[in-house]
Parts: C-alpha cells; sequence; structure tokens
C-alpha cells in the first residue's frame, strides 16, 4: 500500500510537471517560430478588393499578412498579429509586409490596375508610436507612390487626444496617405473623439453587416454611420459581405459606396491569379487564401 501511495504521488507531481512543462514548450515554441519567421521573412500578403458596389469596380485593395510555416502551413494574422505585438516584432512585420507589396507592386498593377489604392493595416498600439510611425511614414514616402497607400487603424487609435492624431495623422496627410478607421463601431471612440478625426475611410465592422438585410437595429445603426461619412467627410466601406442579400440591400436602401468582401474575392495570392481573368469573380474562386489554419 505504502508503494502505491508513493508511487501515485510521485506520478501526480510528474504529470503536474509534464502539464506545465508543456504549456511553457508549446509557448516557446511559438515565440521562437514567430521570432524565426521574421527573421528569415517567412511572411506574404493576400490581397483583398475593395469594390465599388454600384459599378463593381476594384477600387482598392488591402494586404493581409500570412505566416508561411516550415512545414508549409500558412497561418492567418489571428494566430500571431497579437503575439507579435506582445513581443515587439510588430513594427518589423509591418516594414516587411509593406517590402512585400513593393516587391510585388508590378504583379499587383497587373492583376488590379495601375490606380488601386493599397491598404495596409497598423495596430492601434503601433499607431501611437511616434517613432515607428515616423520610420514607417518615411517607409511609405520612399514607395514613390505614398498617395496610393491608405493606413487601416483601428478605431481605438483614435480615442482621445493622442499623438497618433497630433503628431503622425499630419505627417500622413502631407505625403499623401490616407487614413481608414478600421473594424469601426465595435471599439472604443467616443463620438466627440470622432469630431476631431481626420480620416478619409470608414470600414463598418462586419458584424453590422452580417444579415443586414433582415436586421432592423443594424440598418438603423448603419444610416447613422452613413451620415456620419456625410458629416465628416469620409467615404465609408462595408466589410464582410459575403451574400447576394446583403449586397442588394446596401444597394438598394444605402448611399455605402464602397464594400470588401467573400461576396465579390476572398483574399487572393497573387500567384494564383489567372492573367486575363477578372479579379473580382463572384462566388468560389480557386485562389482562395482564406483556407488557412486559423488556430
Ligand atoms: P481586418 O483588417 O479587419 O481585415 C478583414 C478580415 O476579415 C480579414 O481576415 C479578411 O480575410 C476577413 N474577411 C474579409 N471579408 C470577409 C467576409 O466576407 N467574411 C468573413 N467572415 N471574413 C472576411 P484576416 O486576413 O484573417 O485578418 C484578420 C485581421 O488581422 C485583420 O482584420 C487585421 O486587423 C489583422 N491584420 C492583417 N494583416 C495585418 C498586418 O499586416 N498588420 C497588422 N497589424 N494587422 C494585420
Ligand atoms: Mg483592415
Ligand atoms: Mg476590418
Ligand atoms: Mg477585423
Amino acid at each position: 500500500a505504502m508503494y502505491q501511495i508513493k508511487n501515485d504521488t510521485k506520478g501526480g507531481a510528474a504529470i503536474f510537471d509534464s502539464g506545465m512543462q508543456h504549456e511553457a514548450l508549446t509557448r516557446m515554441k511559438i515565440e521562437q517560430s514567430l521570432r524565426l519567421a521574421i527573421l528569415d521573412k517567412r511572411f506574404c500578403c493576400a490581397f483583398q478588393p475593395k469594390v465599388d458596389i454600384r459599378t463593381e469596380q476594384i477600387k482598392g485593395i488591402e494586404a493581409l499578412v500570412r505566416l508561411r510555416n516550415d512545414d508549409g502551413i500558412i497561418q492567418a494574422p489571428g494566430t500571431f498579429v497579437d503575439l507579435a505585438i506582445e513581443l515587439g516584432l510588430i513594427d518589423e512585420l509591418t516594414h516587411l509586409v509593406l517590402a512585400e507589396i513593393m516587391r510585388s507592386i508590378d504583379l499587383i498593377d497587373d492583376a488590379f490596375g495601375t490606380d488601386v489604392s493599397i491598404s495596409i493595416n497598423v495596430a492601434a498600439k503601433q499607431a501611437g508610436n511616434v517613432v515607428f510611425m515616423t520610420s514607417f511614414a518615411r517607409a511609405l514616402e520612399k514607395t514613390g507612390c505614398a498617395t496610393r497607400f491608405i493606413v487601416e487603424v483601428t478605431e481605438d487609435a483614435f480615442v482621445a487626444k493622442t499623438r497618433f492624431q497630433t503628431e503622425i495623422l499630419p505627417v500622413l496627410r502631407r505625403l499623401g496617405v490616407k487614413i481608414s478607421i478600421d473594424d469601426f463601431g465595435i471599439g472604443y471612440s467616443s463620438l466627440s473623439a470622432l469630431a476631431d478625426i481626420t480620416a478619409d475611410e470608414i470600414k463598418i465592422d462586419r458584424s453590422f453587416i452580417v444579415d443586414i438585410h433582415k436586421r432592423p437595429r443594424s440598418q438603423g445603426i448603419l444610416k447613422a454611420i452613413e451620415s456620419l461619412g456625410d458629416a465628416l467627410g469620409m467615404a465609408v466601406i462595408a466589410e464582410g459581405v459575403e451574400k447576394f442579400e446583403e449586397l442588394a440591400y446596401l444597394q438598394a436602401a444605402t448611399r455605402i459606396k464602397y464594400a470588401q468582401g467573400f461576396y465579390f474575392s476572398e483574399p487572393v495570392f497573387l500567384e494564383n491569379i489567372e492573367p486575363g481573368k477578372p479579379a473580382v469573380s463572384k462566388r468560389g474562386t480557386s485562389s482562395d487564401s482564406r483556407s488557412v489554419q486559423e488556430n
């Protein structure tokens, strides 16, 4: 019996230890692989068109970063962007994304047109970092086509008077870079904060667009955002349009000009775009970069 108890205790402790160790190890492995991916520049971008909902013309594209694992698995940003922020690697990642865009600029022009805008995401935390944003603004200027770029930042960057608003926005605007408020409606910016914002574009969060055709409360919110856009001189984009009914509602019942969403196109890799084929094809493309590991 003694032996049994002793063995149990030992076994239990061992299991506990290995569990803790396993968790710490997994975390270390994930951190390490992200650091390595950045060192090796193992990132790529998928591009999702922004479409004029009445002409269905592509007006812009958004670069959405993906991580290429050693084993060939491609990871969506939901699995590593927050960690990159936490580890202080996000600034480097953003510079890599811009470099990747510029490396592909001829392919982008061939696929989508030379006059499409190019949106790039910047985390709210980066947006308030004057040192990073100064170097990023310089990098945008160096591309020689700064006026094509739109920097997408979530509402959080606009809460109260931050250095983003007072020091960085003016620099970007001087370069002709446009500013977009991403995921609008789910963040923490107050209406009074909005009064001070000089952004060019509002992207209505997907959660308001889902089944918009049968959700009167979302319709009301949409109307309000539309008026806000009019009043403050910002273009309005609907994010995450997936269904024909959603698009039909936007076309018939709103003056919203632009949309992005799987209905038009999923984010696509440039190498998967067939030459001569329209980049916006409705429903079901083979160049699907969405089927990536979400976690
Ligand atoms: P986001 O900027 O709001 O981008 C839109 C996300 O919604 C993308 O996910 C896109 O694939 C997805 N999406 C587009 N249309 C639809 C639709 O019709 N239905 C649904 N269900 N989803 C749709 P993704 O590529 O996984 O990116 C997620 C987020 O990661 C982005 O949200 C953005 O906040 C962040 N992110 C992406 N690239 C970068 C980057 O280079 N830097 C930083 N800091 N963040 C990035
Ligand atoms: Mg975005
Ligand atoms: Mg968004
Ligand atoms: Mg989002």
